[in-house]
């Protein structure tokens, strides 16, 4: 079939994304969905940090390739041996293929799946195959989702069934931000009832994970960003206390506010001193999560002493080291009950056409999550 999608041909381009236009809305031909695969109409997908950093080359990918990996939409058509999704289910995307069979998803950590790792690195759907193509020539995969489109053709293994009440644009949210940001908390943190949790960097991912906290039960939740507007938001949506953390003496009202610390900070600004921030505001014994991506050539300075004469952990979290299909059902039943205010994160919805404008808002900091709408 034609379709329409939106493919990012090259990166690095300057800002502002209004006047560069990184990525181009191309018609494409959509092959049909092979083995395993489903062809999915594409109702709302999410514009995420981490498609931006495609664009902007911290995160270098193969090009051209058809970006977007947050997205909801129903099942249009089957490919050969399709068993758990019929024609018209709804479905949102998780970005990263569980194969179901490598050690990893065997043993429950479906974010470390080896085969979907691979698929993502390589700009590929899980069974290695392309489905996008334009005058013969293939065009990549994001993440096995490519969801800013009309249509995509994804692996089953990169899909999970959902309710068909609840709204398109709400359900995108739970194939990254609300995945990741939420699982950070309570997979990977592992937060207890009446912890407290530090939260640096208040993307939608961030925000994410101050719902998540709050409903997991945290006794105070601090959170941190440059950004005044974000932190604000923040408080709406559950945090206690705001801090800048780039302010002279920062550390020390946090550590007054905590009598000495956080059981518990996770940090997604994606920039070292957040993350040294985040750790030196962990408490002796407690646990340091980072879901960022800084660029590759990033290092951190830690003092080992302090890890070991603190007994202080650091741990890396990808997906929220969630299990996709066990994972979004739970964490839609906790927003239908209304205990995770996800509808909140929203704070635009485009068209597909306006989407570099949507980068450029996301680039400058004025935009939560912004969701384009498909009709
Ligand atoms: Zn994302
Ligand atoms: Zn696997």
């Amino acid at each position: 079939m034609i379709t329409k999608v939106a493919v990012l041909q090259e990166m690095y381009l300057d800002r502002p994304y209004t006047t560069s236009k990184p990525l181009k809305i191309e018609e494409v031909v959509l092959d049909a969905p092979g083995f395993n695969e489903v062809l999915v109409k594409i109702k709302a997908a999410g514009l995420c940090h981490s498609d931006l950093s495609v664009i902007n080359g911290n995160r270098p990918r193969p090009l051209p390739m058809a970006l977007g990996h947050e997205a909801a939409g129903e099942v249009i058509e089957l490919g050969e041996g399709v068993k758990n999704l019929n024609v018209g289910d709804h479905v949102v995307f998780a970005f990263l293929p569980s194969c179901g069979h490598c050690s990893y998803c065997q043993t429950g950590r479906a974010a470390l799946c080896e085969p979907g790792a691979e698929a993502n690195g390589n700009g590929t759907l899980l069974g290695g195959h392309q489905r996008i193509h334009k005058n013969k020539k293939y065009i990549y995969h994001h993440l096995g989702v490519s969801g800013f489109a009309e249509h995509a053709v994804a692996s089953v293994d990169s899909l999970v069934k959902i309710d068909s009440d609840i709204p398109f644009d709400i359900a995108a949210l739970f194939g990254c931000a609300v995945l990741t940001g939420v699982g950070a908390v309570v997979n990977t943190a592992q937060l207890k009832f009446g912890d407290s949790i530090l939260i640096v960097g208040l993307g939608g991912v961030g925000l994410s994970a101050v719902l998540g906290a709050k409903a997991a039960g945290a006794s105070k939740i601090i959170v941190a960003d440059l950004n005044p507007e974000k932190r604000k938001v923040a408080l709406t949506l559950g945090a206690n206390h705001s801090i800048d953390s780039s302010k002279e003496g920062a550390l020390e009202e946090l550590m007054k506010l905590t009598n000495g610390g956080v059981d518990v900070s996770v940090e997604f600004a994606g920039a070292i001193t957040a993350l040294e921030f985040a750790f030196l505001a962990t408490k002796r014994g407690g646990t340091t999560v980072t879901a960022a991506l800084p660029h590759p050539d990033a290092r951190l300075q830690l003092s080992p002493v302090m890890l070991v004469g603190q007994e202080k952990t650091l741990k890396g979290s990808y997906l929220g080291s969630c299990v996709p299909s066990r994972d979004i059902p739970a964490y839609i039943e906790l927003y239908k009950s209304g205990r995770l205010d996800v509808d909140k994160l929203i704070s635009h919805t485009l068209h597909l056409n306006d989407i570099n404008e949507g980068f450029e808002r996301l680039a400058a900091g004025d935009a939560l999550r912004q969701i384009i709408i498909f009709d």
